[in-house]
């Protein structure tokens, strides 16, 4: 496969698994354990561009009080056109996920 893959979470190139699902590869880290799936030809729903940078969105949920807690991670794709801002803010806050555009519950 010429395609370099690299595990979104901890950079790993690898030691990468893949099993085709239909028209999406899953793919599991061996390195960090991380696990997502690889759509072949991810196409921004805004403008249809295929540069897409996918990157580890948070899943968050409120928690206890006003506390909002990360419950999982999952991938995102961000369009390097019409989400720069959402790509920029992701990469200031690195290592961490982005969080969600609109919080549940948040004031
Ligand atoms: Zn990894
Ligand atoms: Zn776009």
């Amino acid at each position: 496969m010429p395609i370099e893959i690299r595990c979104p979470e901890c950079d790993e190139a690898e030691a990468i698994r893949g099993s085709e699902d239909g028209e999406v590869v899953a793919l599991t880290c061996d390195a960090c354990g991380f696990e997502w799936s690889r759509d072949p030809s991810p196409r921004c729903r805004s403008c249809g561009g295929t540069d897409l940078f996918p990157a580890i969105a948070a899943i968050v949920e409120k928690g206890r009080g006003t506390q909002l807690s990360i419950v999982g991670t999952r991938v995102e794709y961000l369009c390097e056109t019409c989400q720069v801002g959402t790509l920029a803010r992701y990469f200031k806050n690195r290592p961490n996920p982005l969080m969600p555009d609109e919080l549940p519950n948040a004031r």
